[in-house]
């Protein structure tokens, strides 16, 4: 039987404890010990057999290389199976307000006021909470493990936001790891009120973040984001240059100060458009910078598509996501992300970990060859939030995985696969998404 055998599958494979998860095709770079097995195709996939007990993978053999086996057997038939995902810069925070505040016109400008104005007149601590959770069961239920959010941190929200997050955390401690990052504007980040803010991220353990743009003393008060996070052991991750203006590079500005510093934690930069439309000899310096400096860059498509190049009545042309490939070429960490979720940065989007991942192979080429941009929403965001697990599929890794029916990434990537399991602990989980309904409350006024 395979897995979506429901009628003896849905009864069977919560109970047990010990089975195989037979012919499944697995990416090459999620293997870890087993990475020498030789893949099949030129998608880099290998067909594997997996022995799961008591939630661990305890074995991975090549695809049917036994055929002695006791333990129960669930027949993959070929499809790929995937370490669960790990979003790395979301803002569930804003999520799913958009009925209530749509986007006037698809600029980020419009994204900017229309937000401002919503939270000051609604987000109570209710309000954000139901909405968060709301997006969380979403994250949860499409096989997302781990998930980093931005806080609107402007005062007084930050007041109101991070102790909501932070019982939240709690809550879905061994579902969802959360981590949290204040997002304001740098100008901000200076003795005074950026010490307020500081003192709440250090409180509720969270990372220290802020929108970065060219302005004056903006090295001074990136030297003292650093400072501060280097005091109390904080990491970094900035929202950078999400604009098409050439003129606009404080990724560059970010990696000199972090490396005059000698700053030994994470720094993430988020969007990072402005590099898309650099020339070669300023990409060529800027890049080498980054590098140097050890930054990670996490991009979000689908939001750069939304808000790039975005003017009444004409086509975009210029599509703003940064450059992926050749910042991995020089080996820094590359992770793709959701961004925003139903609200005016971004009027659709549901949390999913594969939506993120074929909307970035299409718009970014991150094909022939895939290769291991999987890794790009699993392994790599993993390691840069810290987590302890690695997004592998090798003996002793959790059972916290993905089961598709797509088999090659051309089925995998054509259709949503919405019927996939989800497996946490070795458990397949309640895989149905919450009803917009429910928050239908919380849109009065707006609708
Ligand atoms: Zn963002």
């Amino acid at each position: 039987m395979n897995p979506w055998d429901t009628a003896e599958n849905a009864a069977s494979l919560p109970d047990l404890d010990v089975y195989w998860l037979e012919n499944a095709q697995v990416s090459k770079c999620f293997l870890g010990q087993n990475s020498g097995f030789k893949p099949e195709n030129d998608d880099d996939l290998v067909a594997v057999d997996l022995l799961i007990a008591s939630g661990r993978v305890v074995r991975v053999e090549p695809a049917a290389s036994t055929d002695e086996r006791l333990e129960p057997i669930f027949d993959m038939e070929g499809g790929q199976v995937w370490p669960c995902f790990v979003d790395l810069h979301t803002h569930i925070d804003k999520g799913h307000i958009w009925p209530r505040k749509p986007n006037p016109d698809g600029t980020f400008m419009g994204a900017l006021e229309s937000v401002g104005q919503d939270r000051e007149a609604r987000w109570t601590a209710e309000d954000v909470r139901a909405r968060m959770d709301f997006s969380l069961r979403c994250a949860y239920a499409h096989g997302t493990r781990a998930l980093r959010t931005h806080l609107d941190s402007s005062p007084p929200q930050h007041t109101i936001s991070w102790p909501v997050f932070a019982a939240l955390r709690d809550e879905w401690a061994g579902r969802i790891d959360l981590q949290a990052v204040t997002i304001l504007g740098l100008e901000m980040m200076q003795p005074g009120i950026g010490d307020e803010i500081v003192d709440t991220v250090v409180a509720h353990q969270g990372i220290l973040g802020a929108v970065t743009y060219p302005q004056d003393g903006m090295e001074e008060r990136l030297r003292w984001m650093v400072a501060m996070a280097d005091r109390y052991g904080l990491d970094l991750d900035f929202h950078v240059d999400e604009t098409l203006d050439p003129d606009v590079l404080s990724l560059e500005a970010i990696a000199e100060v972090v490396s005059e510093t000698g700053y030994s934690g994470t720094v993430t930069c988020g969007h990072c458009c402005s590099l898309s439309v650099q020339e070669e000899a300023t990409l060529d310096r800027v890049l080498g910078k980054v590098a140097k400096a050890n930054l990670s860059i996490v991009s979000l498509p689908m939001c750069n598509l939304y808000l790039q190049d975005r003017a009444a009545d004409r086509t975009p042309r210029r599509r703003g996501v940064t450059l992926l490939h050749e910042l991995k070429a020089r080996g820094i960490r590359v992770s793709i992300a959701s961004d925003n979720t139903r609200d005016p940065f971004y009027g659709y989007g549901d949390m999913d970990g594969l939506e993120v991942f074929t909307q970035a192979a299409r718009i970014a080429h991150l094909d022939r060859p895939i290769g291991d941009w999987p890794l790009s929403i699993t392994d790599t965001p993993a390691a840069v939030m810290g987590l302890e697990a690695p997004a592998r599929i090798e003996a002793n890794a959790p059972v916290d995985l993905v089961l598709f029916k797509g088999r090659g990434f051309s089925e995998l990537l054509s259709r949503p696969q919405k019927d996939r399991i989800v497996l946490r602990d070795g458990k397949p989980i309640d895989t149905t998404l919450p009803d917009y309904r429910e928050l239908d409350h919380l849109m009065e006024g707006g609708l």
